[in-house]
């Protein structure tokens, strides 16, 4: 037996490694198993360049073995195995100075940044849960086994061992406060998280499969079973493969071995494959977006050859499109850095920009292939389409082919399709072309069917985020405004040539206000009159675009202007002075009257726009019955 003193500067390089990562204890496992199936993909390699002269390759599987009445953990694998003098060099010098290495480079702000703490850590992380650490191992060259142990401090002991077979088995001694990883289940969860992809088979114990029964079985004769390995990954993901060998059911049913909770079918899906100038694959779904959706749970998952990494997909895929679903696998993503050098690296930015445009690329296809069906699923992915819109510019203008808006009638336009729809009746006299919408189909009812009887489009705009995207078209597209319905009264929102004239004389809109802004002096309205149809309504109120809009944008989330979220909502009272029931008003002597006409027809106004609630609906219905009698 040789025994030895690993030669590193930090003496006290185990306690450290056991501190550090506090909570990524777990990812020993995954770094052991990681190992344990390059050391099978080698020798599968080297078989096949015949390399490995008289080995056979076979079918070999990787096992995890817990031992919880000695406390040990076996990671067992039939890879090339090592020689001592490759023990010596791979363990005692190369991982040890990797880990090294690592931890001189991350201090512990970048430990907080989330990414580091994968890979980079490698064998070593094994002390992270273990007091003492064996490897026992068989080259596939002709040469004896070696037993290696280590205890936790940097002294080691080599030996011969009795090994027969071909490749590693590292046997963890597991550490009194890492007993948890002793559980089953503890295992079984880790294997599910880091390793459902691997491309070796992994076994963990066995399970009981039911047969099928034999033809001439009885009904009640029980199905036989029979024990088998249980192999806890699908060596082969459909992200591996390529598009032309899968079908639609095997993306949907990919989608279900991801999320094995998700019993929503994803909308689409689209395939990510490059390999210059750099390597990526990958499945990205879109699901269907719902108000409940949890942003936390069943996100994107990052791979690297098919060992799990991450779920938290940010700084590497654009942002809007972290609400998507799926996998990316590349090699050349940096892990081990923190998040804000992530963000700055040229080759991650590469791949964000590339996402972004495959997945403009296929919105485009599917509109162009299939427009019904793309209108058909508009309402559950039109959240990450504007706001992908708003934030990557180089989106915007792919968007600018697909992006629908839907009129209250459910016509959806392109953008240019509405532009040249409207155009004739709804340019004003400036030569800007107003955009007329809703947020709320129902709310709004009585100002959409205003709108419509003067031939207007009204579209239904109601996602969170539209008024910062109305925003961003506006000022892309000079000659276009948008207004919603309830914004002002339909012949101030589009402004013709022809103005209407008022049946009352200066004088007399002079008293009229004044009596109007006396009555409802109590209620912050502003009074505003307006010469308009005779059939229009007496009495409108309105809520001012811009800052109604700048409002909204407060509150969705910057681009409002500064402290807009916490003001007071803003109304105009259109009194329509070409009205019967206005004249009346006017006309009418005793006091009394002249205020309950103003009072009634103010919360008709206010009824209209979903103002009035509480005591005050409640005052209005016992006066309108009253009315009735
Ligand atoms: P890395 O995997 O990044 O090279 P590790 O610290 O995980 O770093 O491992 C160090 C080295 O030890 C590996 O490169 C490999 O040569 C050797 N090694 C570790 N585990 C095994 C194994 N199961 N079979 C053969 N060689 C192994
Ligand atoms: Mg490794």
């Amino acid at each position: 037996m040789a025994k030895g003193k690993i030669n590193v500067s930090v003496e006290n390089i185990f306690p450290l490694i056991k501190k550090f990562l506090y909570s990524d204890h777990e990812i020993f496992l995954r770094e052991l198993i990681s190992n344990a199936t390059d050391a099978t993909l080698k020798l599968k390699h080297m078989t096949s360049i015949g390399e490995a002269k008289g080995v056979e390759y076979g079918n070999p599987q990787i096992e995890i073995k817990v031992d919880k009445e000695n406390n040990k953990i076996h990671v067992i694998d039939q890879g090339i195995g090592m020689t001592e003098e490759e023990v010596k060099k791979y363990i005692n010098e190369l991982a040890f100075s990797g880990a090294e290495e690592f931890l001189n480079k991350y201090d512990d702000t970048a430990k907080d940044s989330g990414i580091i703490g994968h890979f980079g850590l490698g064998f070593y992380s094994a002390f992270m849960v273990a007091e003492k650490v064996e490897i026992i191992t068989k080259s596939f060259k002709d040469e004896p086994a070696v037993h290696w142990s280590c205890d936790g401090s940097p002294n080691f002991t080599i030996k011969k061992a009795k090994k027969e077979d071909r490749g590693t088995e590292i046997i963890l001694s597991i550490a009194d406060d890492s007993k948890e990883f002793l559980e089953d289940s503890k295992i079984t969860g880790l294997l599910q998280k880091y390793n459902k992809f691997m491309p070796i088979p992994i076994k963990f114990g066995m399970r009981t499969e039911t047969l099928p029964k034999p033809e001439d079985a009885k009904e009640e004769d029980p199905a036989p079973t029979q024990e088998v390995d249980n192999i806890i990954n699908n060596p082969n993901p459909a992200w591996t493969k390529q598009p032309n060998e899968l079908a639609d059911d095997d993306y949907k049913s990919f989608y279900r071995e991801l999320y094995p909770m998700q019993f929503e079918e994803p909308l689409f899906n689209i395939h990510l494959n490059v390999d210059y100038p750099f390597n990526l694959t990958g499945i990205l779904y879109f699901p269907k977006m719902t108000n409940d959706m949890n942003p936390q749970k069943d996100r994107i998952q990052l791979y690297q050859n098919q060992v799990f990494v991450t779920d938290n997909v940010e700084g590497i895929v654009p942002e809007f499109l972290t609400m998507l679903r799926g996998v990316i696998d590349s090699p050349d993503i940096p892990l081990n850095v923190s998040r804000s050098y992530l963000q700055a690296d040229g080759a991650v930015k590469k791949i964000s920009s590339y996402i972004t445009r495959k997945v403009g690329d296929k919105l485009n296809s599917l509109f162009k292939n299939n427009r019904e069906e793309f209108e058909a699923k508009w309402n559950d992915i039109k959240i990450v389409i504007e706001y992908g819109m708003l934030s990557e510019d180089k989106f915007f203008e792919k968007a600018e082919k697909f992006a629908l808006y839907p009129t209250v009638d459910g016509t959806f336009f392109t953008f240019e399709e509405l532009k040249e729809k409207i155009a004739a009746n709804q340019t004003d006299k400036d030569d800007k072309l107003v955009v007329l919408y809703t947020s709320d189909k129902v709310a709004q009812h009585s100002y959409i069917q205003a709108a419509k009887a003067k031939g207007y489009e009204v579209l239904l705009m109601d996602s969170p985020i539209i008024s910062h995207l109305m925003q961003k078209l506006e000022t892309s597209n000079e000659k276009v405004s948008f207004a919603r319905v309830d914004a002002d009264h339909l012949d101030n929102l589009i402004k013709k040539e022809e103005t209407q004239i008022s049946k009352l004389s200066d004088e007399e809109k002079e008293t009229l206000k004044t009596t109007l802004e006396e009555t409802i002096s109590n209620k912050s309205y502003t009074v505003q009159l307006e010469a308009m149809d005779s059939d229009a309504s007496p009495f409108i109120i309105t809520e001012p675009e811009f800052m109604r809009r700048m409002k909204e944008m407060q509150q969705t989330g910057g681009g409002g202007m500064f402290g807009m979220g916490s003001m007071p909502e803003m109304y105009n009272l259109i009194v329509n002075t070409n009205h019967e029931l206005v004249g009346e008003i006017l006309s009418t002597k005793t006091a009394k009257k002249k205020e309950r006409l103003i009072n009634q027809s103010l919360d008709l106004a206010r009824l209209s726009k979903g103002l009035l609630k509480g005591e005050e609906l409640t005052e209005f219905i016992k006066r309108s019955y009253e009315m009735v009698k």
